[in-house]
């Protein structure tokens, strides 16, 4: 008998959707040309690119122009930050952000600082959350950026994102937001805060992987982080990759049209989810704020097993977890969330995330839970 296979992982990627595939196949078919050629091939490509952006637009209620695509969230991640701050000086320019960010805003960061840019981490709070007051403290009068995630992808925490806005707002101060975990549940992401820049990622609402988008509210002028020719309108170079755009609108398309659905799907999985695993493991503690979190969120500390140990001992077991940081083989490094969280050393290696999507089957998130208890029992009664 074929061994089961429960994938709740989705905060890492999720599988293509049906639709992307179709429409990445008829695109590369049909629409395979440069989007730059002045003939019909590459008028075809173009028209296919603008489609995609004026689908990507819709869905999220704000204009095509702006719309730019990326490969990805790292990408745009990165634009935002070094696109605005190098329009200073290094010395005449502050950037506020969080401690809690994802590694390709905090390595961003991390390069600002040393050409010579000012950045604050704001702590968080024990949920992983960010208290506007705290961001609004740290603001001074060089302050240019304030960059603030809408949701934690570790612990899946959604934060104060329009508050935050509307301060750096009433300041002059751009706001960007990296929406990557949000967006597909919360199209109107964009709107709803009154963010200047938001990054997305196509694989984290069923897109592929390699492709992003970064929103640019009209007005807002971030240098240009690939420099080459004028795709993009100048402010991002590269040959579109026409394809992977007009897959990741058709994914963006379906997940912004059943959003509500799959939040309302999400949140009652997650409930069976989480009762179950507690029935299992009554001691592992739940992280992450307990209202405001992502719906097919679910991150635990299990006390006294290693998540180095659990994550591959449940894969043996057909459940494809992850610890929810970024640990590579062989070396080992704390989680940078969890530690800002103010959690107890000893719980800081024993994480267990759990993301799915709403196609995930109460059967199978029952015995994702049967595997993770006995996985956990076993565990334990070895380091004895
Ligand atoms: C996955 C992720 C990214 C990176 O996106 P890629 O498309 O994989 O580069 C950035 N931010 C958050 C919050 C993410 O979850």
């Amino acid at each position: 008998m074929e061994q089961k296979r429960v994938y709740l992982d989705c905060a890492a990627t999720m599988p293509m959707t049906e639709a992307a595939i179709s429409a990445y196949v008829e695109c590369a078919r049909s629409g395979w040309g440069n989007a730059s050629g002045l003939y019909q091939t590459g008028r075809q490509a173009k028209a296919r690119l603008e489609k995609a952006r004026r689908e990507m637009a819709g869905c999220m209620g704000v204009l095509p122009e702006e719309i730019y695509f990326t490969s990805g969230g790292s990408e745009s991640d990165n634009w935002a930050v070094k696109g605005v701050m190098a329009r200073y000086r290094p010395g005449e320019a502050h950037l506020v952000t969080t401690a809690v960010e994802h590694p390709a805003l905090l390595n961003a960061c991390a390069f600002l600082e040393k050409q010579g840019y000012d950045v604050t981490y704001v702590l968080p709070d024990h949920f992983g959350r960010v208290a506007p007051e705290d961001v609004i403290a740290a603001i001074r009068p060089q302050t240019r950026l304030i960059s603030v995630m809408a949701a934690n992808n570790e612990v899946g925490t959604l934060e104060p994102v329009a508050e935050i806005a509307s301060a750096a707002r009433a300041r002059g101060i751009l706001m960007h937001t990296d929406a990557v975990q949000a967006i597909g549940l919360f199209p109107a992401l964009a709107k709803e805060t009154g963010a200047d820049l938001m990054s997305l990622s196509a694989h984290k609402f069923g897109g592929p992987k390699g492709c992003g988008a970064l929103y640019v509210r009209k007005g807002v002028r971030p240098e240009p982080l690939i420099h080459g020719g004028e795709q993009e309108r100048g402010f991002r170079a590269s040959t579109e990759n026409v394809p992977a755009c007009a897959a990741m609108a058709a994914a963006f398309k379906e997940a912004a049209q059943n959003a509500e659905r799959n939040a309302a799907l999400l949140a009652r999985l997650r409930q069976v989810l989480l009762d179950a695993v507690l029935q299992e493991v009554p001691d592992a503690v739940l992280n992450g704020d307990p209202v405001r979190h992502l719906p097919g969120h679910l991150h635990f500390s299990v006390p006294g097993v290693q998540d180095e140990a659990l994550i591959p001992l449940l894969d043996l077991n057909g459940v494809e977890a992850s610890a929810g940081s970024a640990c590579t083989a062989g070396s080992y490094v704390e989680s940078h969330v969890l530690r800002a969280m103010g959690l107890d050393g000893g719980l800081l290696r024993s994480s267990l995330r759990l993301t799915f999507s709403p196609k995930l089957s109460e059967e199978d998130a029952l015995y994702a839970a049967r595997v993770i208890g006995r996985t956990a029992a076993r565990l334990r009664a070895a380091a004895l």
